[in-house]
């Protein structure tokens, strides 16, 4: 926990001002403004007294025991000032001031510097060029936002520092409150993963919520990630992800994959939530902040309009959650008190004339149902309709249980005063039923990962010898692109299998093998210059017989000669052809910020056209494997169709898991995929029947 910083005792504003307009000025004056408890001390040569308080020269001037510094002056003497910090034994500093790598080269050596100060005085450092920090459970606004939020649960880190601002506003609209907001700037020493990691400890947080441009170091915030997850929420939006870098990529993993996946891959193997917008991110982090975890996904709707209470049917569908099926004792309890015309079975119906308190007896009825996990509450401003009162008897109600609640009052004006009501008590209210059945979602999928067993990778027995030796050998002829067999031969290393093959050079050698091999047989030509074979019609399948193998070498040749004058042929291979399966794409390729990222999908030449893929990063276990190949449509086809026989879904997760080792033991593996891994129900086999690595 970063105790200098968020509780220090002491707090000295460095470049503190006199004239309103100076930012040194609005830090002091917040400092000042929201009540600190400790010394605050002003810095600043020209000045002797600064809002009421004692003003200081430097640094070295200062009172002993201050342990935070907010410094407000030009970027260029900022360095300095933070190797006096460290000589007078203050623990943190926040950089406010703006001029560093946002502005180009000389910028960013002078926050190398920065950097550097940091790292040789001991200085924990926020920023620089950001907006700074608000602490509201000290009381400290070490921030230049114009105003403070309301104290809360929830923790804010943002990159972005006019975010930082506007949350605020909104949140004082919406009584959200804050336990911490903090502005990280640029990242020059304190970054999102020691901020999330000090967060996950901080008692007064519990739910992490963040706006991030870029992540500082992939793997280092997976794991940090991960273990904050397992006991609080983090809700992340992520902007300003682009292609690039997918493009330089030639094979089909790598046009496929793109940064955005790395990051949707990295959220989801260490349990952050991905806000799709601003709007979720705080849909999300309010019913995280004010209900409690729900037992399992079966929810119940109140409702006093049949359309709604459709829609919130549909939104649970859609989500894949359970629809909760009343017990009989609730449908005789709601019978009891509601009309003859109301419907007592999910989603409760208490119908358009129905009261305040008929509210709250529904929703107290419906919360004491152990069938029944979670609640969402409609309602529609009909005639009869009294919101306010209505969402009292709901809060009421919903207290009485430790079951998540979340409302949807829809419509504006004559709904506003019950809205207020559930805000201030604690019930995220959702301007759509949509988003109500969001959050129960979220807050469900969130529980399943808290309770999910600790991450196990498995090993497999396999030569790495044999890889390691036809890698150096492609290294030293300066391949990077690893053709067909020895691509091959890393696999079957990895215990892959992989089809009977031999390199033929003539007619006559490419005959005698395919009848060693054995009819039908497969030819592909073999350039290093060629990487899509089919393309440049250099395969040929089900060859029959000796003449019909003859015709294709010589054709193969002629027409890969017309066609790529400049290609080196090294020959053709003959190969044992796979007759059964389906046939499947397994690939990896390496992202620079996370690693190595598994692809799953439908394979054959249709790859990038149909894009049936998914995408984890490795290492993966085999539950997350398995759950690759659910989500995609050629799961069902591996299922089976019109009565195929299904194919065995734990071997091509195995697969999957041993290309994970595969690209984990091999860090010089850059891409690699296996188009098609031919998968067979009738035989349980899968069989690799083509395969290409990239190296650095
Ligand atoms: P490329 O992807 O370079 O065009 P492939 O080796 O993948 O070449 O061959 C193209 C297609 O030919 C494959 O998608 C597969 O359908 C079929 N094929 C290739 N090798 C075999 C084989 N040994 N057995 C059965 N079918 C094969
Ligand atoms: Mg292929």
């Amino acid at each position: 926990m970063l105790t200098n910083l968020f509780t220090p005792k002491a707090v000295a504003v460095v470049g503190a001002s006199q004239s309103p307009d100076k930012v040194g000025h609005s830090i002091l004056k917040n400092i000042i403004d929201l009540g600190f408890e400790g010394q605050v001390y002003p810095v600043n040569p020209k000045s002797t007294e600064i809002l009421g308080k004692k003003c200081y020269p430097d640094i070295s001037a200062l009172p002993d025991g201050v342990d935070l510094v907010v410094i407000s002056i030009p970027a260029k003497f900022v360095p300095q000032v933070i190797e006096e910090c460290g000589k007078k034994h203050i623990g943190s500093a926040v950089v406010i001031s703006a001029g560093f790598k946002e502005v180009g080269r000389e910028g960013k050596d002078l926050e190398r510097r920065l950097e550097n100060a940091a790292i040789m005085s001991g200085v924990r450092v926020l920023g620089p060029n950001c907006v700074g920090f608000i602490n509201t459970s000290n009381k400290l606004n070490a921030s230049f936002a114009a105003d403070c939020p309301e104290p809360g649960d929830i923790a804010v880190i943002s990159q972005s520092g006019a975010m930082c601002t506007s949350i605020i506003d909104w949140s004082l609209k919406h009584h959200i409150g804050f336990s911490k907001l903090i502005s990280i700037g640029n990242k020059a020493d304190l970054d999102e993963e020691i901020l999330i990691e000090s967060l996950g400890e901080d008692k007064d947080t519990n739910v992490i919520v963040g706006y991030l441009e870029d992540i500082k170091n992939g793997p280092h915030f997976i794991r940090t990630a991960e273990k904050v997850t397992r006991n609080k929420p983090i809700i992340l939006i992520k902007a300003g992800t682009t292609a690039a870098g997918a493009s330089a990529a030639s094979s089909h993993t790598g046009s496929i994959a793109g940064a955005q996946m790395a990051y949707e891959c990295a959220f989801h193997s260490s349990g952050v939530m991905q806000a799709p917008s601003l709007e979720a991110l705080f849909d999300y982090a309010q019913v995280f902040a004010y209900q409690p975890l729900p037992k399992s996904d079966r929810v119940a709707i109140v409702t006093n309009a049949g359309g709604l209470g459709i829609m919130a049917t549909d939104a649970i569908e859609n989500a894949g959650l359970q629809f909760a099926k009343p017990s009989e004792a609730t449908v005789e309890k709601l019978k009891s008190f509601l009309s003859p015309a109301a419907n007592v079975h999910n989603p409760f119906d208490i119908l358009g004339d129905a009261r305040a308190e008929t509210y709250g007896k529904a929703v107290e009825t419906a919360l004491a149902d152990d069938g029944i996990d979670s609640l969402v509450v409609l309602l529609s401003p009909q005639t009869m309709t009294e919101a306010g009162n209505a969402a009292s008897e709901i809060v009421k109600a919903a207290k009485k249980f430790n079951k998540p609640v979340v409302a949807s009052f829809v419509g504006a004006r004559r709904v506003a005063e019950g809205i207020e009501v559930l805000q201030k008590n604690r019930i995220p209210h959702y301007a759509t039923p949509e988003r109500a059945v969001g959050a129960i979602n979220v807050l469900v999928d969130y529980t399943k990962w808290r309770s999910a067993p600790r991450k196990v990778i498995k090993r497999f027995s396999v030569n790495s010898t044999k890889v390691d030796r036809v890698i150096n050998l492609n290294k030293k002829r300066k391949f990077t692109n690893i053709g067909e067999q020895d691509s091959k031969s890393i696999l079957s290393a990895y215990g892959f299998t992989v089809p009977v093959c031999h390199l033929s050079r003539s007619v006559d050698d490419a005959v005698s093998a395919a009848s060693a091999i054995g009819y039908p047989v497969v030819m592909k030509i073999v350039s290093p210059d060629i990487v899509h074979k089919s393309d440049a019609g250099g395969v040929k399948v089900g060859l029959k017989g000796p003449s019909e193998v003859a015709d294709a070498f010589e054709l193969m040749m002629t027409r890969i000669k017309a066609r790529c004058p400049d290609a080196r042929l090294h020959g053709v291979l003959v190969q044992e052809m796979v007759m059964e399966g389906r046939e499947i794409i397994i690939g990896m390729t390496r992202d620079p910020q996370f690693g190595p990222m598994l692809m799953f999908g439908l394979g054959g030449i249709y790859v990038e056209v149909l894009k049936d893929v998914s995408f984890q990063l490795a290492p993966i276990t085999a539950e997350a494997a398995l759950q690759m190949i659910v989500g995609t449509k050629t799961y069902n086809l591996l299922k089976g169709v019109r009565g195929e026989k299904s194919a065995d879904m734990h071997l091509v997760a195995e697969c999957i898991q041993r290309i994970s080792q595969l690209s984990m033991d091999f860090p010089t593996i850059q891409e690699l995929d296996i188009n098609p891994l031919k998968v067979s129900s009738e035989l349980s086999r899968a069989v690799a029947v083509d395969a290409r690595v990239r190296i650095l």
